[in-house]
């Protein structure tokens, strides 16, 4: 099979670090997944994928170790269940994501989610930006979120009869961390789609290929970019929003009470596993899971299903979230295990320092990123670790790492310490946590 690499991002697919490999990464709109697409994302992973699925911090799932000839095949059978990736890789919108879907009013979030997914995937007027464009809706502001988004937006007052939300756009991490700006105030829930249209339009118009929306803010400076924006006609549309009967797949009453998160290490869930979750889903959860921006799973439980009798039933199953380091927090991208540009193995050292880790840590959030992309998102974490560097001082192959404490305020994680070692990294940790 003859492999264009651009239409290959474009469906969600990356080449992997092993070269005759793949991933293949899912996009699920606020992380939702219902249980029988989870059953056949299980049972293809357990067919094509090694028997593993990851768990990203944008809520999709990744399948590595795909052939070029199992492409087209796994891509069929994610759309026999209405799993369709165009967009969740590339210069594209990606997929949009809500990590607040346990707070009240969270269908009207989700409906918003929905709405953005399908106006912008598949879109050709969206598929060929410079680089990648995020997009989120939270509930509020609290987790920091808001601050690595192209375009975030958050309701004013998610109890009010009318919808309107602040705008913030041209946030991101990776190597030039930016905090996204406060663009406008009070929204009206109309015009969203237009003013999301008006800025993807000024970000392809005036920026080049391979930059994010924070290059050609910090290029252009803030008034000048808002000044071009609101001087798109797209900006200015308000389009009506008609009630939809399929908007939300969430609970209307969705309290963290009847919310049970399943701890997952790494993020990395055996199909067997996901397929178990599934099946208690399908039973007393509404059928219905989420993949939360830590990396887990999550399920809202039926009213009239007992909770203890759910959580017998993960233990039963042997599913993940009952050892002690699934309970430790902590987000980790693939790095070089399957990465292209990954600097060191995550996993393994996530594994280490859980392990050097006291009581404390179950209260903290980790993260930890292969490289200073900052996948993990470790400046939003209570410990943030970055593998920043393949070699020393003196030259040699080894890894060097960068500490960030967050202060819980929301705003980004500071660097702590820089170019650390290994065991440098353990011992500066284990004080930690
Ligand atoms: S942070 Fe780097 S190593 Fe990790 S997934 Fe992102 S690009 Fe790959």
């Amino acid at each position: 099979m003859t492999i264009n690499p651009q239409l290959l991002r474009l469906e969600g697919v990356y080449p992997q670090r092993q070269k005759e490999y793949f991933m293949q990464r899912i996009k699920l709109p606020a992380g939702i997944i219902s249980a029988p697409q989870a059953l056949k994302v299980a049972e293809i992973a357990d067919r094509f994928a090694r028997g593993v699925v990851h768990l990203t911090t944008r809520g999709s799932m990744e399948l590595h170790w795909l052939t070029a000839d199992d492409l087209p095949v796994v891509a069929r059978q994610l759309a026999t269940v209405g799993l369709i990736s165009r967009g969740a890789c590339g210069g594209a919108v990606r997929g949009v994501v809500c990590s607040s879907l346990s707070c009240a009013g969270a269908p009207r979030l989700e409906a918003l989610v929905r709405l953005l997914h399908r106006h912008f995937s598949g879109n050709p007027r969206f598929e060929n930006l410079p680089k990648k464009f995020k997009i989120a809706v939270e509930a509020d502001t609290a987790g920091g979120r808001h601050l690595i988004q192209d375009f975030a937006m958050v309701p004013v007052d998610i109890t009010a009869e009318r919808l309107t939300f602040n705008v913030w756009v041209a946030g991101g991490l990776g190597r030039e961390p930016t905090p996204a700006f406060l663009f406008a105030e009070g929204v009206t829930e109309e015009r969203i789609i237009g003013l999301v249209e008006a800025v993807v339009r000024v970000y392809t118009a005036h920026t080049p290929a391979g930059k994010r929306l924070k290059h050609l803010v910090r290029e252009i400076g803030r008034d000048e970019f808002i000044a071009r924006v609101l001087a798109e006609p797209a900006a200015a549309e308000a389009l009506p929003t008609f009630p939809s009967l399929s908007a939300s797949l969430v609970p209307a009453v969705a309290t963290p009470a009847r919310r049970i998160d399943v701890g997952v290490f790494a993020g990395e869930l055996s199909g067997s596993e996901l397929a178990a979750l599934a099946e208690i889903a399908a039973n007393q959860a509404g059928g219905i899971l989420l993949v939360t921006g830590n990396q887990n799973i999550a399920f809202h439980v039926d009213p009239t299903a007992d909770l203890d009798t759910v959580r017998q039933e993960l233990v039963y199953a042997g599913l993940p979230g009952t050892s002690r380091r699934e309970r430790v927090t902590c987000r980790v991208c693939p790095g070089s295990h399957e990465c292209l540009v990954g600097l060191g193995p995550t996993r393994e050292i996530a594994a280490e320092l859980v392990a050097k880790l006291g009581p404390a840590a179950v209260k903290l959030t980790w993260a930890i990123s292969g490289c200073p992309n900052s996948c993990a998102q470790p400046q939003l974490a209570d410990v943030g670790i970055v593998i920043s560097r393949l070699v020393n001082e003196e030259g040699e192959r080894t890894h060097r790492f960068d500490l960030y404490r967050g202060d819980g305020s929301g705003a980004f994680a500071a660097v702590v310490g820089q170019g650390l070692s290994r065991e440098e990294l353990l011992k500066a940790v284990a004080v930690i946590g």
